[in-house]
């Protein structure tokens, strides 16, 4: 019999900044409602917090030195090598450790934005700022933070050589999987979903282009730009977030007001895709979006979700699908078992107040059912994976492409389902 993946924390998981060493309380914390943040951030200039060094007083310059000092030393014991990525708002750079050539890291430029405040995007200052508190097995750990000459802010992250579950998925002709593979990854990913949430935190991008894979074999969650903390209840956030595929009908009807429920749909989607080797809902639009939910999980009204006709944005197409039940699952999705099935639809329920929790999920049946989930080492790799020089040289190529498709036009088109069920893990 297969174990729930709920486990007490992991001995290496812990919410703290793996930079509190460094912190130095002399270091003057900021006083215009940048983020207090460790000591290799409070550096002069303008894209850091800090102050150019002809305002500083004496002691503060000589603080100062200090800062730079270390920062230095920080900078130093890393070299930058190629670049493997581009997002938003960073460069991604494989890097390794000075004093070891095969101690890889990967190295995150946040690119200098003149139109914001000190210069750093906002999701820069998020990414930085939940992953100094997280620490958990399948999310991506910050090592350290240092700026570079031209001010430019670098996030050393942990060197995760192969891909994302995003280029698995895809790879339909080489690579093959099961059940028990996806159940694996969907264990870590809960977990991973479960810690941030309990320490409340909204991961609010979680789809399989954000699941990076370790050498290991070890799913970790990243990118975590658009997250943010959900302490406070009554405070409004933003509904504009979490790509369209994966954001859930109360973003899309403009809630301001949300919970974890939102990370659970992504999650239910990855889980859906992984099945299906494909989007399961792949809207071109919002309005597209919105008519995909109603006509594949059911039309989100008063009996089903009270309250939701009130939300600012809501409008539905004018056929009322009732919501589907799970046997109208069994055929699609069918590969991962009754139980399987049953957790996915209670990540996909509606109404996000009834939705499964991630807690729950990871209490659910389905773990405890045959097939086990596969170990994390013996799980299916991109192709040709292996090698740090291999996994940059791959990395290369646009998130979400296809292998061949230099536009990634195809992303949403349909990929025959591939899956190899029937393989003893
Ligand atoms: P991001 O801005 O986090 O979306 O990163 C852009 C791209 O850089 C990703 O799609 C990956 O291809 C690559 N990348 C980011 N972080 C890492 C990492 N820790 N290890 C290896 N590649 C990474």
């Amino acid at each position: 019999m297969a174990v729930s993946p709920l486990i007490a924390y992991p001995t290496d998981a812990r919410v703290s900044s793996p930079l509190k060493q460094r912190q130095v309380s002399t270091v003057p914390s900021s006083s215009n409602g940048t983020p207090s943040l460790p000591l290799p951030l409070l550096l002069p200039g303008p894209g850091l917090g800090g102050r150019p060094m002809h305002q500083m007083v004496p002691q503060q310059s000589h603080t100062l030195d200090i800062v730079e000092q270390m920062n230095e030393e920080e900078k130093r014991k890393y070299v930058k090598g190629k670049k493997l990525g581009e997002g938003t708002y960073a460069n991604v750079y494989l890097g390794h450790a000075r004093n070891n050539p095969n101690e890889f890291v990967a190295i995150k430029k946040i690119k200098v934005q003149k139109e914001y405040k000190d210069g750093l995007a906002p999701d820069a200052v998020r990414e930085l700022k939940h992953l100094q508190e997280l620490h958990h097995p399948n999310i991506i750990s910050l090592i350290s933070v240092f700026s570079s000459k031209d001010q430019n802010l670098n996030l050393v992250l942990e060197y995760l050589p192969l891909g994302d579950l995003e280029m698995l998925i895809r790879d339909v002709d080489r690579v093959r999987y099961g059940a028990g593979d996806i159940k694996a990854w969907m264990g870590m990913l809960t977990r991973a979903v479960w810690f941030c949430h309990d320490n409340f935190v909204l991961h609010r991008d979680i789809k399989p282009n954000n699941l990076l894979i370790a050498a290991n074999g070890e799913v970790k969650l990243a990118d975590f730009g658009l997250a943010r903390s959900f302490a406070d209840p009554g405070r409004k956030m933003t509904a504009n977030v979490i790509t369209r595929w994966y954001r859930p009908p109360e973003l899309l009807f403009g809630a301001r007001h949300y919970s974890g429920a939102v990370d659970v749909w992504s999650v239910g989607l990855v889980f859906a895709e992984l099945v299906m080797r494909a989007p399961f809902l792949p809207g071109n639009s919002e309005v597209e979006q919105i008519a995909l939910i109603c006509k594949l999980i059911g039309t989100p009204t008063e009996e089903n979700w009270p309250g939701v006709t009130q939300l600012k944005e809501y409008t539905v197409p004018s056929d009322i699908v009732p919501v589907w039940p799970k046997e109208a699952y069994m055929g699609r999705f069918g590969a991962v078992g009754s139980e399987g099935v049953d957790l996915l639809i209670r990540t996909l329920v509606l109404d996000p107040k009834k939705r499964i929790t991630a807690r729950e999920m990871l209490e659910h049946k389905w773990w405890r059912t045959d097939p086990k989930p596969t170990r994390k080492e013996d799980l299916p790799r991109k192709s040709g994976g292996g090698s740090a020089e291999k996994a940059a040289a791959d990395l290369k190529r646009r998130p979400g492409m296809l292998d061949g498709d230099e536009n990634g036009n195809n992303r949403g088109t349909k990929v025959a389902r591939k899956l190899d069920f029937g393989a003893a893990k």
